[in-house]
């Protein structure tokens, strides 16, 4: 019987780009041994030699961003600059944990009654599988597997199905960078695989970046084997206009937080939330600008908007943007599918947009904004924490400690003023509620799949 194979397509053009063969069972089986073997070594290894690797692993990346910024831009259709702009994240990332590796490892002695010595100490615990998106391919991995393997735990990946040929490559770096199969694996395999990897002993637990049905299935997996699991879920994050802001100001802000990445982020800027007293200004300029943006070939370097990663997710944007236009909000551009090979959707303005509306209530995972006009501060707080999710929230205005105490009143994990929600490796990404649990990057991020052991010595 042949091998079932992943199947790569462009979606700027529909053109078949490569097939992959995927993982039978005895093929799963084998990594797993394999990463039996590559965990026991990798955890013996001195932490100074996991950190020469992980700067090795980030050189790498800076070196052949435009290898990789081709793939990825060629399997989901990011426009070519912003692949560079992921490369360049996804490299910091690596060299925080390298730089901090041995401080993060160093046991913390503390004064005890009646010890000699007591020492809080971090050990590894195994391999962690990471179950990962297609819309930053490679930030997406690097920023569960560099923590994981600076502290000595071994990874497994499961990628998303419509990225095998940057998985293959991500895969070759780390490999070359000196985590070889078996610290550093690529399992291809479908979804349907991933109960039974998580119940492998040598699994100690599981982070899924993706939507909220996908969480619960490996949460509840996990839960059953008693294994920590870190959900990165959606988003439908707000972005507060205060009606001090600086319109244009606002508007660049509005579009870099909702058009980055063809509108494909979780932590996108999907609601507007305007004060009344600018909102028109503001909503004028928003659309003048969104009617701006470069629609065209994700390679060429002055690309705005590439295609959406897949026709079915362009699909299911579209009937939401119907749906909410049907509830009442109206299309100020955009709001069709645009009649060409490939996954495009036009880039769209939506207002007279309120809680019961689709594009109010749902993650529209497009390049579709909603404009939502407050009529004072307190509502635009009620509005911005009116909702299942929690993941980040901008506000913008230009008296900052205004713009700061409004921040600190969202419910969520990351509040950003003047500035959309944007990672940062020294800093903690992830929510509250239906957006997740745990934490990536920074200190949080490394000590999610680690043993804190305590040593007591009376
Ligand atoms: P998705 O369909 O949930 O896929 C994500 C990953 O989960 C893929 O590897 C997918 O494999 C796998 N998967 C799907 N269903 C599964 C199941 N029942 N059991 C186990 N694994 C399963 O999500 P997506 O459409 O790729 O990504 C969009 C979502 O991710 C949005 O909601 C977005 O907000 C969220 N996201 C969150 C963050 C964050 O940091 N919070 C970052 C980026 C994206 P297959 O590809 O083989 O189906």
């Amino acid at each position: 019987m042949s091998r079932k194979t992943l199947i790569a397509t462009n979606p700027a053009n529909d053109k078949v780009l490569g097939e992959h063969e995927m993982l039978d069972a005895a093929g799963i089986a084998e990594k797993l041994d394999q990463t039996r073997r590559g965990y026991a070594e990798l955890r013996e290894l001195p932490v100074a030699e996991r950190a020469r690797k992980l700067h090795a692993l980030a050189d790498l990346i800076d070196e052949r961003q435009a290898e990789i910024g081709e793939i990825i831009c060629h399997e989901m259709g990011k426009p070519f600059s912003q692949v560079i702009a992921e490369t360049k994240i996804s490299s910091a990332i690596v060299r925080f944990y390298a730089d901090h590796a041995e401080e993060f490892m160093t046991p913390k002695t503390k004064e005890v009654p009646g010890a000699q010595k007591a020492e809080i100490v971090r050990d590894p615990m195994g391999a962690v599988l990471g179950v990962m998106p297609w819309n930053y391919p490679l930030y997406q991995v690097v920023r569960f597997a560099a923590p994981n393997l600076a502290g000595g735990n071994a990874c497994l990946l499961k990628h998303a199905s419509n990225v095998p040929g940057s998985a293959k490559l991500i895969t070759r770096l780390f490999h070359d960078a000196g985590f070889e199969e078996g610290t550093f694996t690529w399992l291809p395999v479908s979804s349907s695989e991933i109960d039974g990897i998580i119940r492998d002993p040598i699994v100690c637990g599981v982070t899924l970046t993706g939507s909220d049905a996908a969480g619960k299935a490996v949460a509840k997996t996990a839960g059953e084997e008693i294994k920590p699991s870190v959900l990165e879920l959606g988003g439908i994050d707000p972005l507060i206009v205060l009606d001090d802001a600086d319109i244009d100001k606002a508007v660049e802000l509005a579009i870099d937080g909702r058009f980055d990445n063809t509108g494909q982020s979780c932590a996108a800027s999907k609601r507007l939330i305007v004060l009344e007293p600018i909102a028109r200004r503001f909503t004028e300029k928003l659309i003048d600008q969104v009617q701006k943006l470069r629609i065209g070939d994700p390679m060429d370097e002055n690309t705005d908007i590439g295609p959406m990663s897949r026709k079915d997710l362009r699909d299911d944007l579209h009937d939401q943007v119907q749906r909410a236009v049907k509830q009442g909000a109206q299309i100020e551009t955009g709001g069709e599918i645009l009649d060409r090979p490939g996954a495009w959707y036009a880039p769209t303005v939506l207002t007279n947009v309120a809680p019961g509306n689709p594009a109010f209530d749902e993650e529209l995972f497009g390049p579709v904004a909603s404009v939502i006009v407050a009529r004072d501060v307190e509502h635009a707080i009620e509005f911005a924490n009116h909702s299942e999710y929690g993941l980040g929230g901008t506000v913008v205005g230009q008296d900052v400690k205004r713009a700061e105490q409004v921040a600190r009143r969202l419910n969520v994990g990351m509040s950003f003023v003047n500035r959309p929600t944007t990672p940062f490796a020294q800093l903690p990404f992830g929510g509250v509620k239906k957006s997740g649990y745990g934490r990536e990057q920074s200190e949080y991020g490394f000590g999610e799949f680690m043993n804190v052991r305590t040593v007591f010595i009376a």
